[in-house]
This record gives C-alpha cells, sequence and structure tokens, in this order.
C-alpha cells in the first residue's frame, strides 16, 4: 500500500469538566489527528499526548516528530502490512506516542481494504476476540473526599463496573477509605501516577483492607525495580503503567515480580503492533491486562476498543463512554454504554467510526498537508 497524502490537524477538544491527576489539572484536550489517505481509503490515527506529564510528548514535539521524520519515514516507500510501521520507524528513539498515530492510521487502511473491522482483522479468523469491552470509569481528585464520593455515586448510575480513583500525596488513604465506603463489594482501584517513593510504602500498606482491585504506578514512571521491592511488601496487586513503553518492559517486570497487571496504552507502546505484543507476553506469563486510556476522541477510544477485544485484557479499561470527556465527540455516533457495563467494539469497516466534518472544522487550531 503506497500512501497517497497525510493531513495533520491539531485540534482542541474542551472536556465535559476539568480532569485533575496528580500532576496537575486539564479543562481541555490538544491532539493531533492524521489522516492517512492510500489505495483510495482513508484510514484516521490519534496522537493523545499533551504533556509534558503523563509523558514527555507534547503537541508541538508531536507535530515536529511527525512533520520532520515520521511522515518523510511513511512516504518514502510502499508498506504491506501495519506491523512494517515500528522496523520503519526505529531510526526515530522514543516519541512513541507520535509512532503510534501513524501506525494507527494504517492499521485502519489495512483493515478497511480487507472488508474488515479492525477487531475481526486483529482476530484473523481465530475467534478469539470480544465484541464488547467490560468499562470502567477514571476519576480525577476532586476538591474533597465528600464530592469524590458523590462523583462516584453519579458514574455508578450510568453504569460502570469499576472505579478507579487518582490519588496523590495528602489525598490517598481517606479518599480510597471514603471511596471503599459507597462501594462496598465493588471494583475499586486507585492510582498514582507516580506520586511516591518507596519510603511511602505505608500509605500503600494503610490501604491493604481495601480489597483494591490494584495500586497503578505508585513509584517512579521509569522505575520497574523499586516496584519489585513494593510489590513483596504488599498483597494488593501493583499495576504498571508508566513504565511500560517496550515489550522489553514488560518482560522485565514480569520476570522481577515488580507488578501483577499491566495497563496497556497503544500510544505509549508506539502502536498496536508493540502493544499486542505486550499483550501476548502477559498472556504467556499468566499475567492479566487492561486498556488504558489517555482521554482519546472517538477515533483513538475506537482503536483502543479493537486492542481490548484480545482475549487477554480480562480486567476493566478506561474506556469510557464518549459523554465522559467530550460532549460532541469529533465522531457520530458516539460511544455510549451498554447496560451491562460495557462498549460495544466498532463493526464497520477499519475503525468503524465517522469523523464530523463540521465538528473537526470547528477544532482544528491548525492543518497541514503532506505528499511524496
Ligand atoms: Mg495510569
Amino acid at each position: 500500500m503506497k500512501i497517497d497524502q497525510i493531513d495533520l490537524y491539531q485540534i482542541h477538544m474542551p472536556l465535559v469538566a476539568p480532569f485533575e491527576t496528580s500532576f496537575g489539572s486539564k479543562d481541555h484536550r490538544n491532539l493531533i489527528l492524521a489522516r492517512v489517505c492510500a489505495d483510495g481509503l482513508v484510514g484516521w490515527g490519534e496522537y493523545a499526548s499533551d504533556g509534558p506529564g503523563y509523558s514527555y510528548e507534547t503537541v508541538e514535539s508531536g507535530w515536529h516528530i511527525l512533520k520532520d521524520y515520521l511522515i518523510p519515514l511513511a512516504l518514502s516507500a510502499p508498506f504491506s502490512g501495519p506491523r512494517e510501521c515500528p522496523e520503519r520507524f526505529h531510526r526515530v528513539r522514543g516519541h512513541n506516542f507520535a509512532k503510534s498515530c501513524l501506525e494507527g492510521a494504517l492499521w485502519d487502511l489495512f483493515a478497511q481494504r480487507s472488508g474488515l473491522s479492525l477487531r475481526a482483522y486483529l482476530d484473523a479468523g481465530r475467534g478469539i476476540t470480544r465484541d464488547r469491552v467490560t468499562v470502567g470509569v477514571s476519576i480525577g481528585i476532586q476538591p474533597s473526599p465528600q464530592k469524590l464520593a458523590e462523583k462516584i455515586e453519579t458514574f455508578l448510575q450510568y453504569g460502570y463496573l469499576r472505579i478507579k480513583i487518582k490519588i496523590k500525596p495528602g489525598r490517598d488513604i481517606e479518599d480510597a477509605r471514603v471511596a471503599r465506603s459507597v462501594l462496598p463489594g465493588r471494583m475499586l482501584m486507585v492510582d498514582a501516577n507516580s506520586a511516591y517513593s518507596l519510603a511511602d510504602a505505608g500509605v500503600f500498606q494503610a490501604m491493604e483492607d481495601l480489597d483494591l482491585l490494584m495500586i497503578e504506578q505508585p513509584l517512579g514512571y521509569d522505575d520497574i525495580y523499586e516496584h519489585h521491592k513494593l510489590q513483596r511488601q504488599l498483597r494488593t496487586p501493583i499495576c504498571l503503567d508508566e513504565s511500560i513503553h517496550t515489550p522489553d518492559h514488560a518482560r522485565m517486570a514480569i520476570e522481577l515480580d515488580a507488578c501483577k497487571i499491566i495497563n496497556i496504552k497503544q500510544g505509549r507502546s508506539g502502536g498496536l503492533t508493540r502493544a499486542i505484543e505486550i499483550h501476548d507476553l502477559c498472556q504467556a506469563a499468566g499475567m492479566p491486562v487492561w486498556c488504558g486510556g489517555m482521554l482519546e476522541t472517538g477515533i483513538g477510544r475506537a482503536l483502543n476498543l479493537a486492542l481490548a477485544s484480545l482475549p487477554n485484557f480480562t480486567l476493566p479499561s478506561d474506556l469510557s463512554a464518549s459523554n465522559r470527556y467530550y460532549n460532541p465527540d469529533i465522531i457520530d455516533p458516539p460511544f455510549d454504554i451498554n447496560p451491562d457495563g460495557t462498549l460495544s467494539v466498532p463493526t464497520g469497516p477499519g475503525l468503524g467510526v465517522q469523523i464530523v466534518p463540521s465538528r473537526l472544522k470547528a477544532a482544528t487550531l491548525r492543518a497541514a498537508t503532506f505528499r511524496p
């Protein structure tokens, strides 16, 4: 498949409510969408890192790396499949979110060319993927533990099966206790986004009686080793997120017993190819995974749903309904949660979602077109 044209759009998307984590609060998202044309088809990819925060990648760095490095590489020769992307982009070190943006569009294109949904394309006739994905909701740090309790009650009414709360030093043990008190017997977890050190082990030991599903990324954003030391001190499973950028990182975490669960984000992993490799490694090791979110629009959400349809995604994923973050989303129809607490994986060709041109136009801050 020879790419004829790539268009980049930097878009500004207001969030329906501010989202606060241990590294700050956001009331909007700056994202990049890539529109890739080949063989008379159009594929879409999303760049979902508006760091520096969760990741070092910013919208400016993403635009630069895409425009000056990845797009010239993508236009330099035809692709025989999307799994070629990691090798094609290998000379660019890091910048995984930028790589995943183009790779996502190529998965969309190749699935469309096969006349298949991305889920069916990933399944390849093996019958291993599912058509619905169990989802949970991620709740940012609220003004007070009381407000957190109110927020949880609201999301339970929407049908989410698992609640995740963000924590930070000073807003941890009490928030977790309040959350547990309004969620007896339900799936509850905390996400620290790397806000603690090993010296804070007592904070997590104090949560041991709360029956948390997991504690996500308590220590350094690039650490695997100290998580292994912390996991030895805890019964509650540790889940790694920020630290796992490559299949090698996942293998190291598995070999060290640094965690019992991995949150897979295809953007953080540089695209679906590597994300699937991490999934397969974890599956072989008996380690469950789930799919994390980056507050994506419906484009990234559709890609994530196809990924999360793979069999080792046995824990609820952070893939909320569209209206959790955007109203309206850039796609139509939006994703809605099913009565059984799941999201349906799209069945149309490729990503199976439609961009609304007027919404894209209204959200666009800058655009650029690239041809061979
Ligand atoms: Mg996380």
